[in-house]
């Protein structure tokens, strides 16, 4: 009775875990994912941040401060840092920010990239006050002299250059004869003809730096779009082993730029394009963070280094408030720093199967809930108990990886769930623990 409910239950269940065709490979330890293959592109270094070629992604993000206002930048840099950000971009719209930057890198623990647009005595002034990267379009600059003189400071600094060609930045705006015939290509095929315009700009770029010998490029092609975003990148890529910045631009807030974002970045990860990400966000810049740590995680291209939360989606079988329990969770496991991957269940009936890839598990039923570790099945607690004897189990595992004395689960382990005879409103009793 029980294995068909459980049977029933894998339709429910969107953490099913596949085919049973699947499930046989796993089992023989086959792999059933290939190894997203990286695209070989032009090394540069950033401060010592190695990107491009076989470095592995860097995570960046922007400050949302006034650059001038050091204190404010420097804790935001520092809040960003801490939480994964490897380089991070500050704007300095005005000569007060680039003076501020001396203050801002000597106490930054991550290399700094200036935003200069339009005026390029920001960026000379952001280059000799040391920044390790600056991000120009050249499009911005009138005076070809003037981004020549920002190619050679940044050639004697030895710090390379993101050109940024943007959907909104490539349409002419000056000269209205150019305009309107791009106009015309865009009224027919949109997409296809802002593709090739943002190609266009790329390659009028880098026409530029070639005739400067300049080499240290890192190019970017964003739009608001996501299939855009893939297919503009997947162009650029074919035509350039420079390193690629990605972003969708003005995703908006998390709620919904999450998903643009990782519709694209995601695309376009999984088949090996893209050396440095940036999400972002209208909202704390720690979100664009924390959500690309996962994505890189969650494709294999970034080892964890933090608890990973495996949770169920709840059903009708839930007697519990889980949602709440979940995100407790996932807030108290904050302060643990070894990967030890945790599953909070909403049954016995689904979760067992589900959590065998899990470290620590937890199944709550009505008022209680069983904890098991690596299979084991160490105890049973009320419900208001769950949260802390979770986090101590966890803790204390953790401890134990860290002294060597056990390994985190590779692949999966055994749970053998408990056995309950369904009551007869349906419901699933949880059994007494055996001690442990
Ligand atoms: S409560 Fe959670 S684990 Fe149990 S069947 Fe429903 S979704 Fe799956």
């Amino acid at each position: 009775m029980l294995v068909a409910r459980r049977e029933a239950c894998r339709s429910h269940c969107s953490q099913s875990s596949g085919s049973r065709k699947g499930r046989d490979r796993i089992a023989r330890g086959e792999s059933i994912i290939r190894m997203i293959e990286r695209r070989k592109t032009r090394q540069v270094s950033v401060g010592g941040v190695p990107l491009g070629g076989d470095a592995p992604v860097v995570i960046q993000s922007m400050t949302s401060t006034y650059t001038y206002d050091v204190d404010a930048t420097v804790a935001q840099i520092r809040k960003l840092a801490e939480a994964g950000c490897e380089l991070v971009r500050v704007a300095v719209p005005e000569k007060r920010d680039t003076e501020a930057l001396p203050a801002i890198l000597e106490q930054s623990p991550v290399p700094i990239i200036a935003d200069v647009h339009f005026h390029y005595e920001r960026a000379l002034e952001a280059i000799a006050a040391g920044v390790h990267k600056i991000r120009l379009n050249p499009g911005n600059i009138q005076d070809r002299r003037q981004v020549d003189r920002v190619i050679a400071a940044c050639r004697e600094r030895g710090i390379p250059i993101r050109v940024g060609v943007n959907e909104g930045s490539v349409v002419e705006r000056k000269d209205k004869g150019k305009r309107a015939e791009q106009q015309s290509g865009l009224d027919s095929d949109y997409r296809g003809h802002m593709i090739g315009l943002m190609v266009e700009t790329v390659e009028h770029y880098m026409r530029l730096f070639d005739e400067n010998d300049f080499h240290d490029v890192v190019i970017s092609a964003k739009s608001i779009d996501a299939a855009m975003v893939v297919d503009a990148y997947r162009a650029i890529s074919e035509r350039f082993d420079l390193p690629m910045h990605l972003g969708v631009t003005h995703a908006g807030p998390p709620e919904t730029g999450r998903i643009r974002s990782v519709a694209a970045l995601g695309a376009l990860l999984a088949m090996g394009i893209g050396d440095t990400i940036r999400i972002s966000y209208a909202a704390d810049p720690i979100y664009e963070v924390e959500d690309a740590k996962e994505l890189l995680c969650s494709l294999g291209l970034r080892n964890r280094v933090e608890p990973e939360l495996i949770a169920c989606p709840t059903c009708g079988r839930i007697e519990i408030d889980l949602i709440t329990l979940t995100a407790e969770v996932r807030k108290k496991l904050a302060t643990i720093k070894t990967p030890v991957k945790v599953a909070v269940m909403g049954c016995v009936v689904n979760g067992p199967g589900e959590a065998e890839g899990a470290d620590v598990a937890v199944f709550a039923g009505k008022g209680k809930g069983i904890i098991y570790v690596q299979g084991e099945q160490k105890r049973t607690v009320r419900e208001a108990d769950m949260l802390d004897a979770l986090y101590e189990e966890t803790l204390a595992f953790a401890e134990r990886v860290e002294r060597g004395e056990v390994s985190l689960t590779k692949t999966r382990v055994n749970i053998v769930p408990p056995d309950p005879l369904p009551r007869s409103d349906g419901s699933i009793p949880l059994p007494v623990a055996r001690q442990g």
